[in-house]
C-alpha cells in the first residue's frame, strides 16, 4: 500500500510539473510548422509522466505503456470513417455508427510490440503486421529484415507503431514498405516525437498522421529524444 501511495504521489507530482509543458510544447511545434497531433488529454499526460520518470519499475513501466497507447489509439480512431447501420435496440430500431474499414495495426520490431496488447484490447478483431527494421552502420541507411503484412493494407485503415520518433528513419522505412504493399490510409502513433523525426517523416510522407503524447525538443548525438523517457523497448521488455 505504502509503495502504492508513493507511486501516486509521485504521478500527481510529476503531473503538475508535465502538464504545462506539455500544453507549451504542442504551440511551439505549431510554431515551428509541424502538422502533428499532440494528443491533449489528462490521462495520457499522466500516463506519460510516470513512463517518463527513471524509477518507474518493469510492471508499472509495461502497464502505463500498454494504456497510454489504448488512449492513444482512441485519439486516432476520431479520423477514421465511420459508416450508418440501422440496429435493434431491446426497444426499438435507430441508426447507429460502426468503423467503416479493417483496422491494420503494424508495430515497428522490437519497441511498437509494447503498444499492441493496449490497443487489442479495445480493437480485438484489428489485423496486425510486422515491420523489423535496423540501421545499416555504414550507410546508416535502415534496412528491413523482417516483413509480414496482412492482404487487405488498400482498403484497411493502418496504424503504424513506435514509441518513439527519433530521427525518423525507421518510420519513413517503413511507410514507404507499407505503401509498396498497397496501403493508401497510414497513420503514425508514437509516445514521443521529437521535431527531426517529426520534419523527416512529414517530408517523406506528407499524407501519413502523425498522432503522439508529446513533442520534446531534442535529439541528442546517440539518436535518443531528450527528455524523452529513455530506451523504450530496453524499459518495456525489461533488458536494459
Ligand atoms: N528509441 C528509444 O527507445 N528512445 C529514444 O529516445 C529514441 C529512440
Amino acid at each position: 500500500m505504502a509503495l502504492r501511495a508513493n507511486v501516486y504521489a509521485k504521478l500527481r507530482d510529476n503531473f503538475m510539473r508535465e502538464a504545462p509543458n506539455i500544453t507549451r510544447k504542442s504551440l511551439s511545434a505549431t510554431e515551428h510548422d509541424l502538422r502533428v497531433e499532440v494528443a491533449q488529454h489528462r490521462l495520457i499526460a499522466t500516463k506519460l509522466s510516470i513512463l517518463r520518470d527513471k524509477t518507474t519499475a518493469l510492471e508499472e513501466f509495461r502497464r502505463n505503456l500498454q494504456e497510454l497507447s489504448t488512449l492513444l489509439l482512441g485519439e486516432a480512431a476520431r479520423a477514421w470513417e465511420t459508416a450508418s447501420v440501422q440496429i435493434e435496440t431491446p426497444l426499438r430500431e435507430c441508426s447507429s455508427e460502426i468503423l467503416r474499414r479493417p483496422v491494420v495495426l503494424v508495430p515497428i520490431l522490437r519497441a511498437g510490440l509494447g503498444m499492441l496488447d493496449g490497443m487489442l484490447r479495445i480493437l480485438p478483431d484489428a489485423h496486425i503486421g510486422h515491420i523489423g527494421i535496423y540501421r545499416n552502420e555504414e550507410t546508416l541507411r535502415p534496412v528491413t529484415y523482417f516483413c509480414r503484412l496482412p492482404v487487405n493494407l488498400a482498403e484497411a485503415q493502418v496504424v503504424l507503431l513506435d514509441p518513439m520518433l527519433a530521427t525518423g528513419n525507421s518510420a519513413c522505412e517503413a511507410a514507404t514498405v507499407l505503401k509498396a504493399q498497397g496501403a493508401q490510409r497510414i497513420q503514425f502513433l508514437c509516445l514521443v516525437a521529437c521535431p527531426p523525426g517529426v520534419q523527416q517523416l512529414q517530408s517523406v510522407h506528407p499524407d501519413v498522421a502523425i498522432v503522439t503524447a508529446a513533442i520534446d525538443p531534442e535529439l541528442n548525438e546517440f539518436g535518443y529524444i531528450v527528455p524523452g523517457l529513455g530506451d523504450a523497448g530496453h524499459r518495456y521488455f525489461g533488458t536494459g
